[in-house]
């Protein structure tokens, strides 16, 4: 012992640790794998949001039991319900459909949407020269597209083009772009049946184009001449099903199926139709990745569509492209795995348990009422079942006439009024896709008296 001091003083055991730590600090600094730049990005996330305030794998958190076999119950039985933590001061926010439900299920299954892109990777704005259509298109996304249709059995996808963009809400733009007539007529009507998807009146005038301009309600819709109309099926806020309803010949049609997933609704076609939209927002719960595709039957539109994305935004990022691509595989592969739960399964029962107790709520509270749908056999699950949106339509009863304002004001929930949707304030829209923490805190206050002179 008395011979430690001599070799190492405290003088040198300072010099050493300050070395050690700016050597430390120096690699964080570079990065630790010796110089090269790769990052690793995955879907396996490190801190909550700052509404749960909580780090994963707090054991206040319920987590999805996927075991290593790939059996899994994310089930009715799994979700604990009673772990909300309710404060009646907390502002819940159900504004919005973002889609953290996901969230466990990737928790647990990210390792397998794990990947590592190296700094010199994504250089050029160009990702497939073969591709003289839509040229900033990865061709493994748009193989993995491809694939998850065939799996699922919602769209036809041969003889398609495929177009990605950033998000559904940029395809949306260039639909609109393509498909209005670029002579001197004047701006083509834009209509959508209400209660329609809110920002599509937005969207549609918010630069004032001297090309098309938002027309109102498709179910009063008038007007002579060409019109673009908006299907989007199941609907954003009510969750129908739905065709066209204008219905005449000189109607452009866009169908917007961000929800005809099984999760969300019976697949009971292959959809067909001209110009199809997607996203990794609501079919896979990526919407921070920022990425759709339309599948589009003719060759000029999907050619006029592209056109815009590069006007706008010069292609798509490769780097979300790539990944979703990653996700999509995984959601692809779980379907073929038939000892474990396939995504889809999961996120029907996660949204299938919702559904029965916010319907349960609604049936011994009385003061509000949700949509009824029919049941109808779904071809990828192979089970009859009723759709079971994203979206809560919710309408209050008991004489409230500001749904919007009663649930602010008497139960701080936060939701969209009727009136963005080209509806009665009477109803609002609700998410059903936020976590089970904030779900359950919804539940619980809906649950209680309804009365409008709380
Ligand atoms: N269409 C509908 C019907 C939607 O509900 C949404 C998302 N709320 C979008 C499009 C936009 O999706 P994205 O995140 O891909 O832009």
């Amino acid at each position: 012992m008395g011979k430690v001091p001599r070799i190492l003083s405290w003088r040198n055991m300072l010099v050493l640790s300050l070395a050690v730590n700016f050597s430390l600090i120096l690699r964080i600094l570079k990065g630790t794998d010796g110089g090269n730049s790769s990052y690793v990005v995955s879907i396996w996330p490190v801190v909550s949001n700052s509404l749960d305030r909580t780090v994963y794998g707090d054991s206040k958190w319920p987590v999805v039991s996927t075991t290593a076999s790939g059996s899994s119950s994310l089930s009715s039985a799994s979700c604990n319900y009673n772990e909300t933590q309710e404060d009646d001061e907390r502002i819940i926010n159900l504004k919005l459909g973002d889609p953290m439900v996901y969230e466990r299920y990737w928790q647990e299954m990210g390792h397998m949407t794990t990947m590592v892109i190296a700094g010199w990777q994504s250089l050029s704005y160009f990702s497939d020269n073969n591709n003289e259509l839509c040229w900033f298109l990865e061709p493994e996304l748009a193989k993995e597209i491809v694939r998850v249709h065939k799996v699922v059995g919602n769209a036809v996808t041969q003889d398609r083009y495929i177009v990605v963009g950033t998000g559904s809400t940029q395809l949306y733009q260039a639909a609109l772009y393509a498909l209005s007539p670029h002579d001197d007529s004047g701006p083509i009507n834009v209509v959508s049946a209400a209660p329609y998807y809110c920002s599509y009146p937005l969207i549609t005038d918010c630069l004032k184009s001297g090309l098309y301009r938002w027309g109102g309600d498709a179910k009063t819709y008038k007007e002579e001449g060409p019109y673009i109309e908006l299907v989007t099926s199941p609907n954003n806020p009510d969750g129908i099903l739905r065709e066209s309803v204008v219905n005449r010949s000189e109607g452009i049609l866009i169908h917007d199926l961000a929800y005809y997933w099984p999760q969300y609704t019976p697949i009971t076609s292959i959809a067909d139709h001209d110009v199809m939209l997607f996203t990794a927002s609501k079919s896979t719960g990526h919407a921070g990745m920022r990425i759709g595709w339309a599948l589009v039957k003719d060759k000029e539109t999907a050619k006029k569509m592209t056109e815009y994305i590069e006007l706008n935004t010069i292609g798509v990022s490769k780097v979300s492209q790539l990944r979703v691509a990653k996700v999509l595989k995984a959601v692809s592969d779980s379907c073929g795995n038939e000892t474990a739960k396939s995504f889809f399964e999961h996120s029907y029962d996660a949204m299938f348990e919702r559904w029965k107790l916010l319907k349960q709520a609604s049936k011994t509270s009385k003061g509000f009422t949700v949509p009824d749908f029919a049941s109808q056999r779904c071809n990828f699950l192979g089970k009859v079942f009723e759709p079971q949106p994203a979206f809560a339509w919710l309408k209050c009863e008991e004489g409230i006439v500001d749904c919007e304002k009663f649930l602010r004001e008497k139960k701080n929930i936060l939701t969209k009024s009727g009136k963005y949707f080209g509806d009665d304030l009477s109803y609002v829209r609700v998410s059903m896709l936020d976590r089970d923490s904030i779900f359950n805190i919804f539940l619980h206050r809906i649950s209680s008296s309804f009365n409008s002179t709380l």
